[in-house]
């Protein structure tokens, strides 16, 4: 394929900027599931576990017709387990006419679609998007603007708007949230997430994530700085203590 016709499919989302796929149980959705990390990401979390995914020129080109073959061949498992697809990243909705197609694709054949995502690019994502979506994984990094922006490098809003938007329309979703000691531990800033959360109708659970420091080796692999180096990991208490606030808003907790 040439240059031209490559720079159309990819307009045209037929063709992807994919990091790397795998098959997880437990995680990412209910059942076992097919996880595709697509390439590129509009963020810098400080903790980021994935900072290979982080530019969209460092991943794979792949067809989205591919993504939806090897979806298929995992009908036999998605039916037994009760499970899918996640398109995770990196940030998916960096790449809105792939997925879209790709999410299309996997209704098509009866699958359970999940995409994880900031929220940040929520705009990107048509109501036709959305339609193919049965759950979104929304990672609400900090509820205080500040806070967003010192652990992203990016703003709070448009995650805040994304979130009532998909309640709104009556999308599931199941909210997401690391802990991490000094950074987004401050009581206020916890209780700032919880009321968010709680005014959407449509959030099943809650994943409060500990942060640990498993990413670090791939920042310094990647010469990158990584400014956590000395945080510690979150502690029963602590974790114990931030599930609470959740919990005391009725959500329901992991
Ligand atoms: S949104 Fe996810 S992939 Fe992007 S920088 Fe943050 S943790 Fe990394």
């Amino acid at each position: 394929m040439g240059h031209t016709e490559h720079v159309v499919a990819v307009r045209a989302g037929e063709i992807g900027s994919m990091h790397s796929w795998e098959l997880v149980t437990a995680v990412d959705g209910p059942g076992t599931r097919l996880t595709v990390f697509l390439a590129g990401c509009p963020l810098r979390c400080l903790y980021c576990h994935n900072p290979d995914t982080l530019k969209m020129k460092d991943g794979e080109p792949v067809r989205a017709e591919e993504l939806v073959r090897r979806v298929r061949r995992y009908l036999p498992v998605f039916r037994a387990t009760g499970g899918g697809l996640t398109v995770s990243g990196g940030e998916p909705l960096m790449q809105p006419a792939f997925l879209g197609r790709v999410l299309r694709g996997a209704k098509e054949l009866g699958v359970h679609t999940a995409i994880d995502t900031s929220g940040f690019l929520g705009a990107h994502a048509s109501e036709q998007l959305l339609d193919d979506v049965d759950l979104v994984l929304m990672d609400v990094k900090s509820g205080q603007p500040e806070t967003y922006q010192r652990t992203t490098g990016r703003q709070l809003r448009p995650t805040l708007d994304f979130g009532r938007r998909l309640a709104d329309r009556g999308t599931e979703i199941w909210v997401r949230f690391v802990l991490v000691p000094g950074l987004t531990d401050a009581p206020e800033n916890v209780d700032a997430v919880a009321d968010y959360v709680a005014g959407l109708a449509t959030v099943t659970r809650v994943e409060v994530l500990p942060f640990h420091q498993m990413g670090r080796d791939k920042w310094e692999r990647l010469g990158m700085t990584y400014e956590l180096g000395d945080t510690p990991p979150a502690g029963p208490e602590l974790v114990d203590r931030v599930r609470g606030q959740f919990r005391d808003r009725g959500l329901t907790v992991y």
